[in-house]
C-alpha cells in the first residue's frame, strides 16, 4: 500500500541526517521533496502545497531538542499532519437506532456489493442482525452476487428481481425487517460506470423515501484524483455520511486516501482491502499515516488476531503445548487462523520497519499451500502422533502432496525443532509460578 510514497517521504527525510538542527535552508530542500511526492502519489496540488506550509512552519517553529535529530522531528511531524489530513480522529458508524438503516452509493464496479457484504459480517461480529437489500433494479447479476455474498456469511438478503421501483423494495425491504427484528438493513443501489443524473436521483428517491442514519460513499481508491471528483459529485446530491475506501489492496498510489476527506469534508469511515469478506477495516487516520511511514500498525494487526482469537481452542491449545502434545492437527488449525487475518504480505507490513524491507519481495497467499498439501496427505493418526512418521510415511506424504521427500524432510525437521522449543519453554515456565500451579 502506497509503497512509492512511503519511499518517497523517507528519502526527503534522509536530506536531513546529518543536519544538527533544522534551519530555514535545510527544510525547505526536504519540504520541496516531501510536495513531490504527494503530487507524485496524486495529491492535488494546491492541497501539497498547503500541507507543506503547515509541515514546514511547524518544524521551524519547534523549539531545538538535542535528543530528537530533525530527521525524527520531521517524521512526527509529517506524521501527525497526514494524519489531520485524512480526519484526525476515527469516524464510527452511527448504529443507535432500531433498525438502522446504512444506504450504500458509488459508481458500478467501485466494490458496493462486496462492501455491503463485508460491513454486514463486519456488524454481525458485533453481535447485530443485519439485512442484506439488493436495490439494483438494472443488473440481476448484482442481485445474485449479493446473495451468493449474504449465503457465504448467513446474513439474509431482500430481493424483489421482477419489481423494477428500487423504492418501492426498500419499503418493502424495511417491513420485512421489522417482522424478522432485523436490527441493521444495508442497501446495495445501483451504480453507473461515470456519474449520471438517473442514478443519482433514484438513490435520492431512496433516501427521501427510507431517511438513512448513514449514507455511505464507497470509492476504488485505484482511480486517484478521480475519485475524489466523484466523491464530490455524490457528495453534492446525497450529503453522504462517509466514504469506504475500496482496492487498498492494489497498486493505489494514495492521492484518494489523503485528500477525499479534506475535499469532502467526510470522514473515511472503511478502507477494504480485498475480495474475501474479513478484508474490512475501521478507518483510523493516525495508524494509516505510520503506515505510510513505515512506522508499521501493530495496534491494526493485534485486532486482527483478536477478531480471530477464540478462547477455547486458545485453551485446548496452550494445554497441548504444555503436555508436549503439538501436533499436525494443530499446525494447521494455527496455519488457518493465520490465513484469515487476511492477506500476508499486507500483514508483515503492519510489523514496523518490516514493510520496507519485503517490499520488492512477492510473498504470494499461497505461501502455505506446500505445508498445507503435505498435512493434507498424512493419515490422521498421523496428523497426531507425528513420531509416527518414518521413511516409507514419509515418501507416500511427499508423493500425495505433489512434493519431493526432501520437501517432506526439511518440513519434518522444522516441525520438530518447533516442538523442541515448545519443550524447552515450558521446562523453563516449570519453575516459574503460573504454569506450576496449572501443574
Ligand atoms: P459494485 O459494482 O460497486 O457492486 O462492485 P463489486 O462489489 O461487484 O466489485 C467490483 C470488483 O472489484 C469485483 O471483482 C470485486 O471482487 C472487486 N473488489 C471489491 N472490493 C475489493 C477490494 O477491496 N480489493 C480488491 N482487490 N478487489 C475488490
Amino acid at each position: 500500500m502506497f509503497e512509492s510514497l512511503s519511499e518517497r517521504l523517507d528519502s526527503a527525510f534522509k536530506l536531513l541526517k546529518g543536519e544538527g538542527r533544522i534551519s530555514e535552508i535545510n527544510v525547505a530542500s526536504t519540504v520541496k521533496e516531501i510536495r513531490r511526492a504527494l503530487v507524485d502519489a496524486d495529491v492535488n496540488y494546491k492541497i501539497a502545497k498547503e500541507f507543506t506550509d503547515r509541515v514546514k512552519d511547524k518544524a521551524l517553529g519547534e523549539k531545538v531538542i538535542t535528543a530528537i535529530s530533525p530527521s525524527q522531528l520531521m517524521v512526527k511531524i509529517v506524521k501527525d499532519e497526514l494524519a489531520d489530513l485524512m480526519g484526525g480522529t476515527a469516524a464510527e458508524l452511527e448504529l443507535k437506532a432500531n433498525p438502522t438503516i446504512i444506504l450504500i452509493a458509488g459508481l458500478q464496479g467501485s466494490g458496493k456489493t462486496t462492501f455491503s457484504g463485508k460491513l454486514a459480517n463486519f456488524l454481525k461480529s458485533k453481535g447485530k442482525k443485519p439485512l442484506l437489500v439488493a436495490a439494483d433494479i438494472y443488473r440481476p447479476a448484482a442481485i445474485d452476487q449479493l446473495k451468493v455474498l449474504g449465503g457465504q456469511i448467513e446474513v439474509p438478503v431482500y430481493s424483489e428481481p421482477e419489481n423494477k421501483n428500487a423504492v418501492q423494495i426498500t419499503e418493502n425491504a424495511l417491513r420485512e425487517a421489522k417482522q424478522n427484528n432485523n436490527n441493521v438493513i444495508i442497501i446495495d443501489t445501483a451504480g453507473r460506470l461515470a456519474v449520471d443524473e438517473a442514478m443519482m436521483a433514484e438513490v435520492a428517491n431512496i433516501r427521501k423515501a427510507v431517511q438513512p442514519q448513514e449514507i455511505l460513499f464507497v470509492v476504488d481508491s485505484m482511480t486517484g484524483q478521480d475519485a475524489v471528483n466523484t466523491a464530490k459529485a455524490f457528495n453534492d446530491r446525497l450529503d453522504f455520511t462517509g466514504v469506504v475506501l475500496t482496492k487498498l489492496d492494489g497498486d493505489t498510489r494514495g492521492g484518494a486516501a489523503l485528500t477525499i476527506k479534506y475535499t469532502v469534508e467526510k470522514p473515511i469511515k472503511f478502507v477494504s482491502m480485498g475480495e474475501k469478506l474479513d478484508t474490512l477495516d475501521v478507518f483510523y487516520p493516525e495508524r494509516m499515516a505510520q503506515r505510510i511511514l513505515g512506522m508499521g500498525d501493530i495496534t491494526t494487526l493485534v485486532e486482527r488476531a483478536q477478531a480471530q482469537f477464540n478462547e477455547e481452542q486458545a485453551k485446548k491449545l496452550e494445554k497441548k503445548i504444555r503436555q508436549n502434545q503439538f501436533d499436525f492437527d494443530d499446525f494447521r488449525e494455527q496455519l488457518q487462523q493465520i490465513k484469515k487475518m487476511g492477506n500476508l504480505k499486507d500483514l508483515m507490513g503492519m510489523i514496523p520497519g518490516v514493510g520496507k524491507a519485503i517490499k520488492d519481495i512477492d510473498i504470494s497467499d499461497d505461501a502455505f499451500k506446500g505445508i498445507e498439501a503435505m498435512i493434507g496427505s498424512m493419515t490422521p493418526q498421523e496428523r497426531g502422533n507425528p513420531d509416527i512418521i518414518d521413511g516409507s510415511r514419509r515418501k507416500r506424504i511427499a508423493k500425495g502432496a505433489g512434493k519431493e521427500i526432501q520437501d517432506v524432510n526439511q518440513f519434518m525437521k522444522q516441525f520438530e525443532q518447533m516442538r523442541q522449543m515448545m519443550k524447552m519453554m515450558n521446562k523453563m515456565g516449570a519453575g516459574g509460578k503460573g504454569l506450576k500451579a496449572l501443574g
